[in-house]
């Protein structure tokens, strides 16, 4: 059974909550359509964000990352749960709220190739979404695109030109600008340097951190990258086939992850930090289907760590030390380490390193 009481984080009142949310895809088959079941994208997550803070969200391809932010924007319906921004129910609000809403809250995809129209100016591009919020005259608006232009590094005269005739970190700032014109609070950014030249994925990560400084935007920043994760996030997701296994801030998090998948994803980041470095794990077998979980645990299948219970008892979630972690064997050996996550981090590498095989301890988790 999955632990429905609302979490730390979504009690009091942060800027955007989010409580048990669920997006379920639904499966028809046969000439009749007939619902046959449904895909589990999301699967009951529950956080907050506070202003000004950036969350990271973390996780394998396929484990729902990308349908968590689009669930917050709807930009895909949630199927179950409540998210709240600024103490608005985001899923309760329809027509001109909804359109008001969607102004505070914007998205930056990965792809700044195929997020552009090319066959609009970007003037065209930065300019729809004012005309769709009746933002301003005519001349307030080219006012509002040249400062958008400006503050992502961009000329003036940009707004004549086409998507084609800029490189692919400059459409990505024409990305950002689009999203920026709307003066938004909160910045859902799916993944926004993965398709750039590693040489122009840091001054675009550098734009981010001072557009949020300068701006005081509230970010969710989706990216396999879990370096570029930990430099631009405060705290940090981990999300496995529908759900989050472990929240803790970044520093927390990277220095001593408890639950076992959280230290398979981390043993491929490369440090200097002699603390850090951990021998890679590699996990046996893929993900599986999100129409078909396992019971209990949900990493059950893949974890080196797994007990008879884990397959059959969902691991409650153990708040500890600002980590909150989903694992029946984190949770006693925090409990074994008095509260002391770094003891209890080490102690599950250990047991990890002793169920892996050394000849398998090369590659790590790929995300
Ligand atoms: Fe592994 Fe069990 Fe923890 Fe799940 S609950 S991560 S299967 S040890």
């Amino acid at each position: 059974m999955t632990d429905h009481r609302p979490t730390e984080s979504t009690m009091g009142d942060p800027f955007f909550s989010v409580d048990r949310l669920q997006t379920h895809f639904p499966i028809r088959r046969g000439v009749l359509r007939r619902v046959v079941g449904a895909v589990q994208a999301v699967d009951g997550v529950s956080f907050g964000i506070e202003r000004g803070e950036t969350l990271g969200l973390v996780g394998e391809s396929g484990c729902g990352k990308t349908t968590v932010g689009r669930s917050l924007l709807r930009l895909v319906e949630p199927t179950g749960g409540q998210v709240r921004l600024g103490g608005v129910d985001v899923r309760q609000v329809s027509g001109r709220q909804l359109r008001a809403l969607r102004r505070r809250m914007q998205v930056v995809f990965q792809d700044p190739y195929g997020s552009l129209n090319p066959r609009m100016t970007v003037r065209g591009i930065l300019e729809e979404g004012l005309i769709v919020h009746r933002m301003g005259s005519a001349s307030e608006r080219v006012e509002r695109m040249q400062r958008a232009l400006e503050r992502t590094g961009m000329p003036a005269d940009a707004l004549r030109r086409y998507p084609h005739e800029f490189s692919g970190g400059q459409r990505q700032r024409i990305a950002i600008a689009r999203a920026l014109v709307l003066e938004p609070e909160f910045l859902v950014l799916d993944e926004p340097v993965s398709a750039l030249d590693v040489s122009i994925q840091a001054q675009v990560v550098n734009l981010l951190v001072d557009l949020r400084k300068d701006l005081g935007l509230t970010y969710l920043f989706i990216s396999h990258d879990l370096s570029v994760v930990e430099y631009l996030s405060d705290r940090v997701a981990v999300m496995y086939l529908g759900r989050f296994v472990e929240t803790a801030t970044a520093a927390k998090l990277y220095a001593a992850p408890l639950h076992p998948y959280t230290q398979a994803l981390f043993s491929a980041v490369p440090s200097v930090d002699p603390e850090r470095r951990r021998s890679r794990i590699i996990l046996a077998g893929d993900v599986p289907s999100p129409s078909r979980p396992p019971s209990g645990c949900r990493f059950h299948p893949r974890c080196p760590l797994a007990e008879s219970v884990c397959g059959e008892v969902d691991p409650p979630e153990v708040a500890v030390d600002g980590h909150r972690v989903h694992c029946h064997v984190a949770a006693r050996a925090v409990d074994q380490a008095g509260g002391d996550t770094a003891a209890a981090s080490r102690q599950i590498a250990e047991l990890i390193a002793k169920q892996v095989p050394p000849a398998q301890a090369t590659a790590a988790a790929s995300v």
